[in-house]
């Protein structure tokens, strides 16, 4: 039996155990070809398959209606940043973005760096991103061409609970960081990307869900071939050679999900991880301070102060001692961070809960 860490990483961060085993199975030797995955033609019958499964598991477990394209890019979740306003601000339109984090800054800056018209719908960067805007704060405009939004914000540990309506404007969101984690309202959005490598597979593919009709948008002749979405589109993402393995480990963790059940029974099943560690911080008489305010706390990255750095520095050195891994705070929060993703099992976030209250009786 190898010995697993309790992997909390931020991202890429922890995969199914089964699936790791199943790579392993047919690493040398994939489905009778004599060859890895890794060593096939992206042309091949038998990537082809992987490829185009991968797009109907997402379709299935998301629920994505027939007039969204599904595609697999490359250059993470941050080449989004700068593909969002290439392809769909053209003239004078106007992106409009709702800062809750450092990733949504990113993305705006991006489109700023284009020379595109850009404009803020809120922010709560003064209250140092500790919650996610009230709707009614939005300062939203029909004549905006999108609004772009960062449904779970992995640094802070904050996570939109209900999403705005844009009505004529186009909703784009950045959902690195909680796609697959629960059922979603798709034909809300016009478009979903998501680098992979928390909830989905490992790094190296990027995951858009888009309108077709946005396609058509894409007109300006002046954007590359390899950055344009409807390139993609009409390509089935083979344009260019996909990030083949990583496809491959994406159809793998899809069929995961399916198996489980689906994305209601991995929602269920978040809430009882995340609830694990924030009932030890509501009950904690202030030892563990959240980050985030209650009402926009993420259920996919549990962030935590304890009352000084000295005892952060302490918790952070005994509970990597005790097996625990990547509960490091990002170095712009400081303190401590767990993300419980998808495929973190119960049983890691048990025992952080019980390693938190322990420490806490030690150390109080
Ligand atoms: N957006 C969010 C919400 C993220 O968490 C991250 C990565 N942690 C990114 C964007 C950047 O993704 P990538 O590294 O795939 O470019």
């Amino acid at each position: 039996i190898v010995k697993r860490a309790y992997n909390f990483n931020a991202g890429p961060s922890a995969l199914p155990e089964i699936v790791l085993q199943q790579a392993q199975e047919e690493l040398l030797n994939f489905r009778d070809t004599g060859m890895s995955v890794m060593e096939l033609s992206h042309r091949s019958k038998e990537f082809e398959t992987i490829h185009n499964e991968a797009q109907s598991l997402l379709k299935e477990l998301l629920n994505i209606p027939e007039n969204y394209e599904i595609l697999f890019l490359q250059g993470g979740a941050s080449l989004q940043f700068t593909m969002v306003p290439m392809n769909f601000l053209n003239g004078n339109e106007i992106g409009n973005y709702v800062l809750t984090g450092v990733w949504s800054e990113k993305a705006l800056k991006e489109a700023k760096i284009l020379g595109r018209a850009t404009t803020v719908a809120a922010s709560t960067k003064e209250e140092n991103y500790s919650r996610i805007p009230n709707l009614s704060e939005l300062i939203v405009s029909p004549e905006d061409a999108y609004l772009h939004i960062t449904s779970n914000n992995t640094i802070y540990g904050t996570q939109w609970k209900d999403f705005p309506e844009t009505k004529d404007s186009m909703l784009i969101a950045d959902m690195s960081s909680d796609i697959l984690s629960k059922p979603l309202p798709i034909e809300r959005f016009a478009m979903i990307y998501a680098g992979a490598q928390k909830n989905l597979g490992p790094s190296g593919v990027t995951v858009v869900i888009v309108r077709k009709d946005l396609l058509e948008k894409v007109s300006s002749s002046s954007i590359p071939t390899v950055l344009r979405y409807d390139t993609h589109a009409i390509n089935n993402s083979l344009y260019n050679t996909p990030p083949t393995f990583s496809i491959y480990m994406l159809n793998k963790v899809l069929h995961w999900v399916k198996d489980l059940g689906g994305v209601k029974e991995i929602a269920t099943a978040n809430e009882i991880k995340a609830s694990l560690l924030y009932d030890v911080i509501d009950q904690s008489n202030g030892f563990y301070r959240g980050h985030a305010e209650k009402d926009s706390r993420s259920l996919m990255n549990v962030t935590f102060q304890l009352p000084t750095n000295e005892l952060d520095k302490k918790f952070l050195a005994e509970a990597k001692e005790a097996g625990f891994i990547g509960l490091n705070g990002h170095r712009s929060v400081g303190g401590c961070r767990a993300s419980l993703y998808n495929a973190v099992p119960y049983e890691a976030c048990k025992a952080l809960q019980q390693f938190m209250i322990m420490f806490k009786e030690e150390n109080q």
